[in-house]
C-alpha cells in the first residue's frame, strides 16, 4: 500500500468501484472476503471507491485525472462498467482516456463479461465466487488487450456506447423483468427466461445490417498487440507467481508494477478521427462512419431481413450473456464483429426452451433450429413498429424506438490476464 511507482514516481494504482447494492447486496463482503486480500498479495495497490448511486461513477471518470490510476477496475454487474465506458467517451480528452486499462470482477447479477473473460482464458466454466476468484487472479495478472465497442443511436436519446449486448424482444423484457428477482443472484435470468415463455409473444418490426464480409483485421491499426506486449508481456503467472515483488534484477510485467498507462511508451496508435459525415453529431467519441442519420433511407450495400415478425432480436459482442448463457460461442474480445442473432416467430415454446438450454453450453447453434439465424455483421439497424415495448443495451433499458449500431473495433482496453 502506497508504493510509489513508476518514471514519474507517480502514485500508479487501481481504481476499485464497489456497488454494494448490485446482485444480492454483497459486493462489498466478496471484497472483504476474496479480493483485498488478492490484491495485497499480489502487490496491486489499489484505492476502493463505493458508489452511492445511479451515475457516481460515471460522473467520478468523467471528471478523475487519470493519469493518476493505472486501471480503472469495477465490481458489480454490467451496468457499472456501462457507466464507466459512457464516462470515460464523454470527456473530451476520450481518445486517451478510453485508453485507460478497465478490469470487472462480478459482483452484480448480471456479470456477462465477467464469464466473459473467464471463457476466453480458456478455463472451463464456472459461477458465483468461483467467477470471482478466477476474475480476481487474471486481475492480479495484469496483462491488457483491446476490447471492441459499439456505438448505438436512439431516435433521440444522445449516442451511447455499448461493450455487450443489443436486445430487442424477448432478451430484452426478461433482462428488465428479471429485476424483481434479483436476490436469486445470477439466476434471474433462469427465473426471468420460465416466466416469460409462458408469455411467449410477437415482436414486429424491420430489421436490416452491413454483413462482415470481409476480414478487417488489419483495418484502422487496432491489432497493435505488439505495443501492447512491450510492457504487458504475456506471461505463464503461476498463483505462486502472483506474490512477485518488484526486483531490480527480474522486473515484474505486471500492468500495476510499471508505471502508468499514460507512460509514453504504452501509446497506442491513435485512431483517425475524421470529421463526421454520417449520423455522428458533434460530440466526443468516434465518428460512425457506416451509418446515415436515423431518418434517412438505408445505405444500398444493407441487408433487410425479409421477417417482419421476431421473438428477438439479440446483438452481441462478447460471447456471454449472462454467467451461464454462452450465446456467441465463436465471439472473441475484439474480433471487430457483431454476433446477430434473431429467431423469427412461429418458434414453439418448448423449441425456444430449448434453444436457451443449450445456450448454457453454447450449442444452440447446432440445434438446427430452423428459426434461429445467426449472422455477423458490422453495424444493424431495427424499426420496431409496435409504439411499446423495451430495448436494453448491456442489459440496461434504452429509449424503445429505432435504434442502429456499428462497432468500433478495439475502441477500449481491458485487462483480461
Ligand atoms: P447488477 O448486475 O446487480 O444489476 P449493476 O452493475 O448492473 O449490477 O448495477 C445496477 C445499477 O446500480 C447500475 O445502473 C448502477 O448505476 C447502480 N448503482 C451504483 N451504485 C449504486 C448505489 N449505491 N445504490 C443504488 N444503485 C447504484
Ligand atoms: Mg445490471
Amino acid at each position: 500500500d502506497g508504493v510509489l511507482m513508476g518514471e514519474l514516481s507517480r502514485p500508479c494504482r487501481m481504481m476499485l468501484l464497489v456497488n454494494p447494492q448490485s446482485g444480492k447486496g454483497q459486493a462489498l463482503t466478496l471484497y472483504n472476503n476474496h479480493i483485498q486480500r488478492m490484491l495485497n498479495e499480489a502487490g496491486v495497490p489499489h484505492t476502493l471507491v463505493i458508489t452511492e448511486r445511479q451515475n457516481h461513477a460515471r460522473e467520478l471518470v468523467k471528471e478523475a485525472d487519470l493519469s493518476q490510476w493505472s486501471a480503472l477496475v469495477i465490481m458489480s454487474g454490467d451496468g457499472l462498467l456501462h457507466e464507466v465506458i459512457n464516462g470515460l467517451l464523454e470527456r473530451p480528452d476520450w481518445e486517451d482516456a478510453i485508453q485507460t486499462p478497465l478490469g470487472i470482477l462480478p459482483g452484480g447479477s448480471g456479470n456477462a463479461l465477467a464469464a466473459s473473460i473467464h471463457h476466453y482464458s480458456g478455463a472451463s466454466p464456472v459461477s458465483s465466487e468461483e467467477l470471482l476468484v478466477s476474475c480476481g487472479f487474471l486481475l492480479c495478472k495484469g496483462l491488457v488487450s483491446h476490447m471492441d465497442l459499439v456505438s448505438v443511436h436512439l431516435s433521440s436519446s444522445p449516442r451511447l456506447f455499448s461493450f455487450l449486448s443489443l436486445a430487442w424482444g424477448f432478451v430484452a423484457d426478461v433482462d428488465v423483468e428479471s429485476e424483481k428477482y434479483r436476490h436469486v443472484g445470477a439466476a434471474r435470468f433462469t427465473v426471468g427466461t420460465l416466466v416469460r415463455l409462458a408469455s411467449l409473444r410477437v415482436y414486429k418490426g424491420k430489421l436490416a445490417y452491413l454483413p462482415a464480409t470481409k476480414d478487417y483485421s488489419n483495418e484502422r491499426g487496432l491489432r497493435n498487440n505488439k505495443t501492447l506486449h512491450c510492457n504487458y508481456q504475456a506471461s505463464s503467472l503461476s498463483p505462486a507467481s502472483l506474490l512477485c515483488r518488484q526486483s531490480r534484477d527480474s522486473p515484474c510485467k505486471n500492468t500495476f508494477h510499471n508505471s502508468c498507462h499514460s507512460n509514453n511508451s504504452l501509446k497506442v496508435r491513435r485512431r483517425e478521427s475524421t470529421p463526421s459525415k454520417s449520423a455522428t453529431k458533434a460530440v466526443p467519441g468516434p465518428s460512425d462512419s457506416l451509418l446515415l442519420p436515423l431518418e434517412q433511407p438505408l445505405p444500398s450495400d444493407w441487408v433487410v431481413v425479409q421477417e417482419e415478425d421476431f421473438v428477438l432480436m439479440l446483438a452481441m459482442y462478447q460471447s456471454h450473456l449472462a454467467e451461464d448463457l454462452l450465446a456467441a460461442p465463436d465471439a472473441t474480445l475484439d474480433d471487430g464483429v457483431i454476433h446477430l442473432f434473431y429467431v423469427r416467430a412461429g418458434i414453439s415454446r418448448t423449441a425456444l426452451l430449448r434453444l436457451f438450454l443449450a445456450m448454457e453450453k453454447g450449442t444452440h447453434l447446432a440445434t438446427n433450429c430452423q428459426h434461429l439465424v445467426h449472422t455477423k455483421v458490422r453495424a444493424l439497424r431495427l424499426e420496431p413498429y409496435s409504439p411499446k415495448g423495451i430495448i436494453t443495451v448491456d442489459g440496461e433499458v434504452v429509449e424503445y424506438g429505432p435504434v442502429q449500431a456499428e462497432v468500433h473495433r478495439g475502441l477500449t482496453r481491458l485487462i483480461t490476464g
